[in-house]
Order: C-alpha cells, then sequence, then structure tokens
C-alpha cells in the first residue's frame, strides 16, 4: 500500500479543523482552510453553490467513477431572541440536547463579521438564588447565553452589534492524551475530514494511480440533512460517507476501531459494498466492527433519497458520546485511514 503519513499529522490537522468554527449555515472559513490545505497539489478543484469542495482525481478508468464524502459543518445555535437583561436566547443548529452545551463557552459571530465570547448557561444556575437549579428543565426557554461584555438590556447588546440570525459556536476544548485519545467537539465529522485531507494530500506526492476516477466531496449541510446529495456525477457507481461511528450500550462500535455500518434510520446500506470494505478489512489487517445505528443519517443516504442511482456506503472512526462530549481514540483514526486507502485503490466489482 505504500507508507501511510504519520498519524500525529492527522491529529494536528484534526485539531486546526475544529478550532475554526463552522456550525451549517456558517462554513466558508472552514472550506477555506481545507481548500488552502491542498492548494499546490495540481489537483482539479471547485465548489459547489452549496459552498461545499469538490477534488477530482483522474484514475485509469474514467467509465465508472467513485465519490467519497466527510462533512465540516457541525452543530451550533442562532440567536433567536434578545431578551430584555440582555441575555440570547438560542435556535439549534442540528440535533443535539441542551445539556450537552450547558456551561460551555461560545462564540457569536455578527454579520459584520465581530466575534464576541460568552458562556450558554441555564437562566436559573446560580444555587444561591434559584431553588430548582438542579431540576428546571434543559429547555429553549431556561437556555440563554451569558455574553462577556457589560450589557444589561436589549437595547445594550444590540449596541455591540448583535442581533437576531448571528451564529453562535461552541468552544470544541480539543485536547490529546498521553494515552492516545482525542477529547475534542465536532470530532464528528472533523475527524474524517481530515483523514481525506491527508489521504487525497498521499495520493498526490506519491503519484499513486487510483483504479477509477474518484471524487471527493468536502461536504457542508449534513447536520441538517442535505449535504452530500448532489455534485454527483452520472458515471458514480459507488458513494461512500466517511463519518462517525455511533457507540452506546449494545452497539459494537467502539474508539479503536473502524465502523463498517450495516444499516441506520434510512434502512440497509448497500450489502455488496459493505461486503466490499469488510473484505478489503480483513485483508489488510484492519480492525473493524460492522454495526446498526439506531438515530442516524449519513451524506450517502440522503444521497440516496434525492434519486441517485448509486452504490452506498458508511464507514467512519468510533466517536463516543457523539453530538456531546466527543472523543476517540488515534487507533480508530488509523484503522479508519488503513482502510480507506485500500478502498480507494481498488477495483470497482460488479454489482
Ligand atoms: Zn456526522
Amino acid at each position: 500500500m505504500g507508507n501511510l503519513p504519520q498519524i500525529k499529522e492527522t491529529i494536528m490537522l484534526i485539531r486546526e479543523l475544529v478550532s475554526i468554527p463552522s456550525p451549517s449555515g456558517n462554513t466558508s472559513k472552514v472550506i477555506d482552510f481545507c481548500e488552502q490545505y491542498l492548494k499546490g497539489l495540481d489537483l482539479e478543484i471547485k465548489r459547489n453553490r452549496k459552498g461545499g469542495l469538490l477534488i477530482t482525481i483522474p484514475g485509469k478508468d474514467n467509465g465508472q467513477h467513485r465519490m467519497l464524502t466527510a462533512h465540516v459543518d457541525t452543530l451550533g445555535a442562532m440567536v433567536k431572541e434578545i431578551k430584555p437583561n440582555g441575555r440570547l436566547k438560542l435556535a439549534m443548529i442540528g440535533g443535539y440536547r441542551w445539556n450537552s452545551v450547558e456551561g460551555e463557552y461560545c462564540k457569536i459571530e455578527t454579520e459584520s463579521g465581530d466575534t464576541y465570547t460568552g458562556t450558554i448557561l441555564m437562566k436559573q444556575t446560580s444555587v444561591h438564588v434559584y431553588k430548582d437549579a438542579g431540576e428546571a428543565k434543559r429547555n429553549d426557554e431556561n437556555i440563554e447565553v451569558r455574553i462577556d461584555e457589560m450589557t444589561n438590556s436589549e437595547e445594550e447588546t444590540r449596541k455591540l452589534g448583535i442581533n437576531v440570525g448571528d451564529f453562535v459556536s461552541f468552544d470544541p476544548r480539543v485536547q490529546v492524551t498521553e494515552s492516545g485519545f482525542i477529547k475534542s467537539r465536532h470530532l464528528d465529522d472533523k475527524a474524517s475530514t481530515a483523514i481525506l485531507l491527508r489521504m487525497i494530500k498521499w495520493i498526490k506526492e506519491e503519484e499513486i494511480e487510483l483504479p477509477h476516477t474518484t471524487h471527493f466531496l468536502i461536504s457542508n449541510n449534513e447536520e441538517i440533512g442535505y449535504g452530500g446529495n448532489s455534485n454527483i456525477t452520472p458515471e458514480t457507481v459507488e458513494y461512500l460517507a466517511v463519518d462517525m461511528g455511533a457507540l452506546g450500550e449494545g452497539q459494537s462500535s467502539d474508539e479503536y476501531t473502524v465502523s463498517i455500518c450495516a444499516k441506520d434510520s434510512s434502512g440497509p446500506y448497500h450489502y455488496g459494498l459493505r461486503k466490499h470494505l469488510v473484505n478489503l478489512a480483513r485483508k489488510n489487517n484492519v480492525e473493524y466492527r460492522v454495526d446498526i445505528y439506531p438515530y442516524y443519517g449519513s451524506d450517502a443516504s440522503a444521497a440516496i433519497k434525492a434519486g441517485h442511482d448509486i452504490v452506498h456506503g458508511l464507514i467512519g472512526p468510533g466517536i463516543e458520546s457523539s453530538h456531546a462530549f466527543e472523543r476517540t481514540h488515534e487507533s480508530s483514526l488509523i484503522n479508519t485511514e488503513k482502510l480507506l486507502y485500500a478502498y480507494v485503490q481498488s477495483p470497482i466489482t460488479n454489482y
């Protein structure tokens, strides 16, 4: 397979990616970063109107294409209302629970591009004041942003330039431990994005000839359901979403292996492609788990739903406590990389 890039470099790239705020709907900075990362590699790169990045590497065979995608958009929020006391009410972007961001530091980006910091809190946070601080519902009504500015009224907050519709992003709090864990928000799906970007670089630098023309889509609307369901060429046979494996009680995925998804809420993924991925994993000594995700959809299932006649699959690193306090281990990243490198170099089988 040739020498794979160093895992430390992938982790450094994850660190950079998670540190760029990119809630769905406000992803141009992180897309700029990805484009910059690939600059000078003599690649065919373009942006689609939705703001995603498309990279095409011609292969030996141009009759049958393959497409791989990972998404850079993340969960986040939008200012819904400025309260009379100057604090902010939020509307969620993407699917999560308020308790997963309660106490989190955040950034508010105004329309003119200024940013303010703040903290996402329950209105009833102080135990010295609120008897029900523990029991109060974590809901749209009680969650608010305390802005790090001297404001006590709606008017003063407006003077800062903050308005309804401003994007709010969460502090990723990225940490890499000696024991090989990466703890950070937005590992979904910036861990996979880093793997794909590294792989594109590797293919070019090592002058690997791919068996088929291969498209890479860095998508930017996955968390809201329609990231990678367009810009699929009519020649595309296989479409693989590279996105997180879901962990929890009863799940077979873990933080050390690559997850191969058999089925999620959208239904089963293509059986033939799944078997091809499992065979590749076995042949290349890749540690893997086949799993079912109960509440999950991907860019690949979105593409199928949009009507594309493709063979679809989903693999990715196992992410603990997804859409909340995410963590994975470098061994999961290594196994995901190993499977992907084998996959892009394998011929498309007959379906
Ligand atoms: Zn995801």
